[in-house]
């Protein structure tokens, strides 16, 4: 399979190329040259992984053989507590799917896992070393650290708000971390780590002496793992009950990778209802779903901090698939949002828009509610779970799959405020937070990051 960019259709790269790069030189994002049709695996009972690398075989050739894919699944998801690396629930009335059984206890682990298998081996092959640099509000710092721990071809540096982010968070980015690992901890915002980090990717000297990519959910790695639980899920609700013939998935979203994944399994031919956006009150897919406009405000911070982001980087791709895969039309809105800081989106384009999508902005109140009111059912979901729950229940929809993002561990300061129970510590968690940590207390002023950066061998 070859990748286009969302700006160029023209310019195609393999998937090692567009994996390796992350982003596209023109600025856009790749995407794959055509889309497969995988409704083969809606039914037929397979494992997990064997389901993934039936997914993965078509988006990965010729770079990989079904053989290396499967390899790498095994290693990937081995350190998942679930052999089955998801599971479908009943939460009191809730459909749920539990996409936290991996070593971080967040759904980024089941993309990161395999794509820290994925840039192993491609450094591996050619001979390359690279160097990860990202910003981080919690859990994609932990799960890309655990997905890269000990691979000496590649070093970490993730830098996260000090004092922002949970003790499990923290432990799980900092405690018994292998040498190629640097864990930063900021004095300043998530939205300061976010900016230096941008501004040490466009930093030339940095550029030159550093091999550097991102690990985000721009990714197209990332994307292609997170289609697979969603034929996961089909599969596991249809061989429940046999009248189940098409699903909706309430998902809830900040970049909206986790949720353009869910868009993209049903192009390749998963029969779905609706997507259903959950939001907190940083609201921009809520107020595009209203009026067309696309305007990034400030992000506040919320109980779900996960998901406190307002550029919805993601959407340019379901922007590109809405346009008729269109790039002079991304080119041109891209080039207007960062001249006017906003752009207009066209009346057929946001009908198809609503056609499968509908996005609800969840307050903090609302979530807060559904967590107690969870609590009281005798289940205990953590704040992004509980919006997405919010969002299922104001839409109309039936067979509806709410993904759950997080186990409640990693919340628990949260939990334990607004429903006043205790969260019991599954197995690993308490060594974890004893542990060695090792970090490096920084300044939020880049010359500090980046001397560190270019002084580290
Ligand atoms: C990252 C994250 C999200 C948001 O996922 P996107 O792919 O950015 O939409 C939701 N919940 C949790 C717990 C997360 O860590």
């Amino acid at each position: 399979m070859n990748y286009i960019s969302t700006r160029n259709n023209q310019i195609t790269q393999r998937f090692s190329h567009a994996v390796l790069d992350g982003l596209s030189h023109d600025g856009g994002l790749y995407v794959p040259e055509s889309l497969p049709d995988l409704s083969g695996y809606l039914t037929n009972p397979v494992s997990y992984t064997e389901m993934a690398c039936g997914v993965f075989t078509s988006f990965m050739a010729p770079d990989f053989t079904p053989g290396k894919i499967q390899a790498m699944l095994d290693s990937a998801y081995s350190s998942f507590s679930e052999t089955n690396v998801v599971k479908l629930k009943q939460y009191d009335l809730f459909n749920v799917l539990e996409l936290f059984h991996g070593p971080t206890l967040a759904f980024k682990d089941i993309a990161l896992q395999f794509l820290g298998q994925v840039l192993s081996e491609l450094l591996a092959r050619e001979g390359l070393s690279l160097t990860v640099l990202g910003a981080t509000s919690g859990d994609t710092g932990g799960a890309a650290i655990a997905g890269l721990a000990g691979n000496d071809q590649c070093r970490v540096f993730m830098l996260y708000p000090t004092g922002r982010i949970s003790k499990v968070q923290e432990a799980q980015m900092t405690a018994n971390i292998s040498d190629n690992i640097f864990p930063i901890a900021i004095d300043g915002s998530f939205d300061d780590a976010q900016n230096i980090v941008k501004q040490l990717f466009a930093d030339a000297e940095v550029r030159q002496q550093l091999n550097l990519t991102a690990v985000n959910s721009i990714n197209w790695c990332r994307i292609m793992a997170q289609m697979v639980y969603y034929f996961y899920a089909y599969q596991l609700a249809h061989n429940n009950d046999r009248n189940i013939t098409s699903l909706s998935f309430s998902v809830p979203t900040g970049n909206f990778g986790d949720v353009l994944a869910g868009y993209y399994a049903y192009r390749c031919g998963l029969p779905v209802n609706k997507l259903i956006v959950a939001c907190n009150s940083n609201d921009l897919l809520a107020r595009i779903f209203e009026s067309g406009v696309y305007q990034p405000l400030d992000s506040k911070s919320t109980l779900s901090p996960a998901m406190d982001i307002q550029v919805a980087s993601n959407f340019e791709r379901l922007l590109f698939e809405l346009s008729g895969r269109n790039s002079e039309y991304i080119k041109e809105k891209m080039a207007q949002l960062q001249s006017d800081g906003l752009f207009e989106i066209e009346d057929e384009i946001m009908a198809s828009f609503r056609q499968l999508f509908e996005v609800y902005s969840i307050s903090d109140t609302e979530t807060a509610d559904m967590m107690r009111t969870m609590s009281r059912a005798g289940f205990q979901v953590d704040p992004h779970t509980a919006v997405g729950m919010c969002a299922k229940e104001r839409s109309l929809e039936e067979n509806v799959i709410c993904l759950s993002t997080a186990h409640p561990i990693k919340f628990s300061e949260s939990i334990k405020q607004i429903t006043g129970t205790d969260v019991p510590c599954p197995t690993g968690i308490a060594e974890l937070l004893n542990g060695s940590q090792r970090k490096y207390n920084l300044s939020n002023q880049i010359s500090d990051i980046k001397s560190f950066l270019l002084s580290r061998p």
